[in-house]
């Protein structure tokens, strides 16, 4: 068995760059170079790394057994096609693809080759949402929040591709059951596509998930509120915290207990409500997907969001993004 990975990064812009400075950082990863289309970035993100950069695709997936794909995501199903044909396993940034079409062709052609597909769900490798690993999650309500100071980078898709998709596949990782209904809206401002989303998501177990999604905030926020029996989690991605509140029965005095909250009796028990702020570890989220991609292609572990995960979230965010434009009619 193989005991390291070697792996390209095609497209270093913005985000391509951290892809390959971990991968340049990660033990079993072997990263033998860049391409991009733009050969200027190429050859800068390979100088600042000292590792190679490659004239064309073909000529570093001849050198390579993995790729990240950090391209624009309207070529990402182009490139994948080229990658997997080529008997390369695929790290695609999300979205996975910008249509379902699309998603389902790189997932079968993947399955055809043997490849593995994960795709760059980055918050579900969050610290403060890992500290969380130990807590039943199975949410009646959630509410989410995601923001971000406008920039013309990601603007070749709607919000919903671009933010929302975070949430829909968290959501979609807490609710295990299918989308039975969903409610949306939204208006373009700075660009010709939607710019600010809302959605609300009924589930066919009762289950709610209402997101909000602006590219043209001032400030950042990445919120999500969990509500379920007994537990309220509130995620602060961006900051890194986690808190939860549950309420339990209790004995009169628990030290434990918030004590600015009475202590109630139902169904003849004391209840409290307790209050905790789990330790959450720093480490970085895009070097922990990286890492679980390439111990993934060493056959130690398995991809967290896999190409059927980065179709769910696909699917259902174009979903919320029809509703959208019908409003706008
Ligand atoms: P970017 O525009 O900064 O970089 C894209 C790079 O790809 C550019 O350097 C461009 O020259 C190159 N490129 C374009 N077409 C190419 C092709 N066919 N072959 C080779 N190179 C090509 O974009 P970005 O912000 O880095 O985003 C890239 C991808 O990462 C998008 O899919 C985006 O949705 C995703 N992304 C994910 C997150 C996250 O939180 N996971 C954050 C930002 C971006």
């Amino acid at each position: 068995m193989k005991n390291s990975v070697k792996i390209g990064v095609v497209g270093v812009g913005h985000l391509g760059f951290h892809h390959a400075k971990h991968l340049s950082d990660i033990g079993e990863a072997n990263l033998i170079g860049v391409f991009d289309a733009d050969k200027t970035k190429a050859n800068e993100v390979a100088r600042q790394l000292n590792i190679k950069a490659f004239d064309s695709l073909n000529s570093l997936l001849d050198e390579v057994d993995a790729m990240s794909i950090v391209t624009p995501t309207s070529t990402h199903v182009d490139v994948a096609q080229i990658c997997i044909e080529n008997k390369c396993h695929v790290f695609i940034e999300k979205p996975i693809a910008t249509t379902v079409e699309e998603a389902d062709s790189i997932i079968q052609l993947a399955k055809k080759h043997n490849s593995i597909v994960q795709v760059g769900h980055i918050e579900r490798f969050n610290p403060a949402l890992l500290a969380l690993s130990d807590l039943k999650i199975e949410p009646k309500y959630i509410e989410v929040h995601r923001m971000a100071p406008f920039m013309s980078r990601g603007t070749d898709v709607p919000v919903v591709l671009d933010l929302m998709i975070h949430d829909i596949d968290l959501v979609l990782s807490f609710i295990s059951s299918p989308v039975e209904k969903i409610y949306a809206n939204g208006v373009s401002i700075m660009t010709n596509s939607v710019d600010i989303a809302n959605a609300r998501i009924k589930f066919k177990n009762g289950s709610i998930a209402n997101i909000t999604s602006s590219r043209i905030a001032k400030d950042r926020v990445r919120k999500i509120k969990i509500f379920q029996q007994d537990l309220y989690v509130t995620i602060d991605f961006l900051a890194g915290i986690s808190e939860v509140y549950k309420a339990m029965d209790a004995s009169d005095n628990d030290p434990k207990a918030i004590m600015s909250a009475p202590l109630v009796r139902r169904d003849g028990k004391n209840r409290q409500i307790f209050y905790e702020k789990p330790a959450v570890k720093k480490k970085d989220a895009l070097k922990m997907e990286l890492k679980n991609f390439i111990q993934s292609v060493l056959g130690k572990e398995k991809p967290l969001v896999d190409g059927s995960a980065g179709k769910q979230a696909l699917d259902v965010a174009i979903k919320i993004h029809d509703k959208i434009l019908e409003g706008l009619k």
